[in-house]
């Protein structure tokens, strides 16, 4: 049922009356466009406004608050024939003081159900929205005053109170909890508190707290150990404020019972364990550091005066490689900086330091990067371990080895010259003696054969001594080279013809691979042809009856310091019996043989060393290959010109 105007007017005036006795309460109703029509008395009781001022200038009386923008809002929803809920508005009294007003209005319908008017009533609210603000600040204080004691019971914390004076204190249940006392029995005075306090720290806890009390300080904080009823230890951590009289005599102490017991075990647990650590890196026979992210001592432990001579103090702050010499300094701050770049672990680095009575003492380093708790570089925790008697013995050790094979490499090459001296020697010595004792009946050719053999016999001593004298001349750096243009096909030829008769003895084939172009180049030919022929020789001794020798000269290129030059390659290819692969360079050191020839197959290992020299005075290169169809490829390379002397 829809409420009509005479209605309304009849029960709100009756409820203004009866409710708002004090009057105030004022009723109105406005028109469809929003104009008030009617408004009573009581608005100059409230709002000091004669009725016809409040009708002519009302929306000029409302006040910024944010509530009074849903005005209109409000007013049309009442004019589309919606009743309200009662909602505030604030307005300026006449004397500009401002006034909370509840509205409550509700439209009024004609017979047909049309809205002709808007009638209400408007309470003065102002009291009630005060009293509102003070209860919503009680509300917080309370709310603060639970989260406190959340708090508290997060923190497993108690409280206390202690009347200085009067020598007697007030405990919550938690603090009780805490001191495992019973609240019924417990005195609650300073001799009860005493009687919990384990023995041993009485005197000092006792001691502190009468200083703090006697002292100007206002706050304090204690720790100490209690007996609990069950005999256990109790760790009590007390945070204690004070109040002073002015004259700062202390009345009254506040504050909160902590348990830290679990705390002060870690707490003792790692001071052991660090006190553990402490003195195992102190008594190590280890150098043990840290070092910042820059190389300086953060950190050294005392052993560093046994090792290098200085006291710690000396060295904190110093590089990690102000303690090396120059040269030593140099190296490793690159082989450093590339780990430290990398946050690399190191291991087993050996350097060399001073120690301050200036010997030199060698040290073997180990580290691994260490990182602050955010997880950020902060530099290397590791050790020096002395090793210098270790490097000594392993000095001794290779230079004892050294020795040892360069001896070995003197007998056998005394055996090998020995061998290689007595047997033309003893052709010479032999078939002189023949030519002697048959010179009379010996038919002349028996005699021109004695001849040859002793002439061929000849022939090898000198060879040999060649090689000897080509090498303690080479050694001397006395050998002279005559270089000149010239092809190097045609000394090539010479050598091959010179081998003609070996070759032949062995059936030989050999295969010439014919360059498409000249083979100009500027050397000595006496002594590229003696690589040649060392070459063929090898190659020619080496190989089975009836097998083939490819040899090649061609265009190559050569790499030197100099940079890249032009040059020409021969290669003697043969399928004889091979050099294993570790071999391929060690045949070209004096003296050396190869395992699968070493045994009679004659030679001094001189050949290929004094070739090496050869060629390397060309600025050449040289060296031995597999032939993957089995056998060896030698080569050598050098350069068209041979670089002008400065
Ligand atoms: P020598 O032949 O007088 O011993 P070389 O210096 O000329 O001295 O050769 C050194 C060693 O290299 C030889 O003893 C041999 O073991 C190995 N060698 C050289 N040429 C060949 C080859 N073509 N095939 C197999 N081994 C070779």
């Amino acid at each position: 049922m829809k409420t009509t105007r005479n209605q309304l007017l009849n029960e709100d005036s009756a409820d203004c009356v009866s409710i708002h006795s004090d009057n105030d309460c004022f009723s109105f109703s406005h028109d469809t466009e929003g104009i008030f029509t009617f408004i009573s008395p009581e608005i100059t009781l409230i709002l000091g406004y004669s009725q016809n001022e409040f009708l002519n200038h009302y929306s000029t009386y409302l006040t910024d608050a944010p509530e009074n923008s849903k005005v209109s809002e409000y007013t049309n929803q009442s004019l589309s024939g919606n009743k309200q809920t009662a909602y505030p508005i604030q307005i300026y009294r006449k004397d500009r003081s401002t006034c909370w007003l509840e509205i409550n209005e509700t439209p009024i319908f004609d017979d047909i159900g049309n809205v002709i008017a808007v009638e209400g009533v408007a309470h003065d609210i102002s009291e009630n929205i005060k009293y509102k603000s003070v209860l919503k600040h009680v509300l917080e204080k309370t709310t603060y005053q639970n989260k406190l004691q959340a708090a508290l019971d997060a923190a497993d914390a108690g409280t206390f109170s202690y009347d200085v004076i009067n020598d007697h204190s007030w405990w919550d249940n938690k603090s009780y909890d805490i001191f495992s006392v019973n609240p019924e029995t417990y005195q609650n005075d300073y001799a009860s508190w005493r009687k919990l306090v384990v023995s041993e720290d009485l005197a000092i806890t006792e001691k502190k707290f009468k200083q703090a009390l006697s002292s100007s300080l206002t706050r304090f904080e204690i720790d100490y150990r209690i007996h609990t009823n069950n005999n256990n230890i109790r760790w009590i951590n007390v945070k204690a404020q004070i109040t002073r009289n002015k004259k700062g005599n202390a009345l009254w102490i506040d504050g909160l019972h902590l348990n830290i017991t679990k705390t002060k075990e870690l707490e003792i647990k790692l001071l052991e364990s660090e006190s553990r650590f402490r003195s195992l890196v102190e008594k190590s026979p280890d150098w043990i550091w840290e070092i910042d992210t820059e190389g300086y001592y953060t950190y050294t432990s005392p052993y560093i005066e046994d090792l290098l001579g200085y006291k710690p103090e000396e060295v904190i702050g110093q590089t990690f490689f102000s303690l090396m010499p120059g040269e030593e300094r140099a190296r490793l701050l690159s082989v450093f900086q590339n780990y430290i770049k990398k946050q690399q672990v190191f291991s087993a680095i050996e350097h060399t330091n001073l120690h301050k009575n200036g010997n030199l003492v060698i040290l073997e380093t180990n580290g691994s990067p260490i990182y602050n708790i955010d997880g950020q570089f902060i530099g290397y925790r590791g050790i020096h371990r002395d090793i210098t008697e270790r490097a000594e013995t392993k000095k001794i050790l290779i230079e004892k080895e050294i020795a040892e094979q360069a001896n070995k490499s003197k007998s056998d090459f005394l055996a090998n010259m020995s061998h290689e001296l007595r047997t033309p020697m003893h052709a010479i010595l032999s078939f002189s003696n023949f030519g002697i004792k048959k010179f009379n009946s010996a038919p002349p050719e028996k005699l021109l054969s004695y001849f040859n053999k002793i002439n061929q016999s000849g022939e090898r001593l000198l060879a040999l001594l060649n090689d000897l004298l080509d090498l303690s001349k080479l050694e001397a750096g006395k050998l002279e080279f005559n270089f000149r243009l010239y092809e190097l096909s045609i000394v090539l030829k010479q050598c091959i013809d010179e081998q003609e008769a070996l070759l032949n003895e062995k059936n030989l084939l050999i295969k010439i691979i014919n360059p498409e172009h000249d083979t100009q180049a500027e050397f000595d030919t006496v002594k590229v042809s003696q690589v040649i022929t060392n070459f063929l020789s090898n190659a020619i001794k080496f190989s089975e009856q009836g097998t083939t020798l490819s040899i090649a000269i061609k265009a190559n290129e050569l790499f030197s310091d100099a940079g890249i030059s032009n040059g020409l390659c021969l290669s003697i290819t043969d399928q004889g019996i091979g050099i294993p692969d570790n071999e391929l360079d060690t045949i070209f050191d004096k003296f050396i043989q190869s395992s699968k020839t070493k045994t009679g197959a004659g030679g001094t290992g001189l050949g290929l060393a004094i070739c090496k020299e050869f060629i390397d005075a060309h600025h050449g290169r040289i060296w031995a290959e597999h032939n993957p169809q089995g056998g060896s490829i030698f080569s050598f390379v050098i350069p068209l010109q041979q670089p002008k002397k400065t």
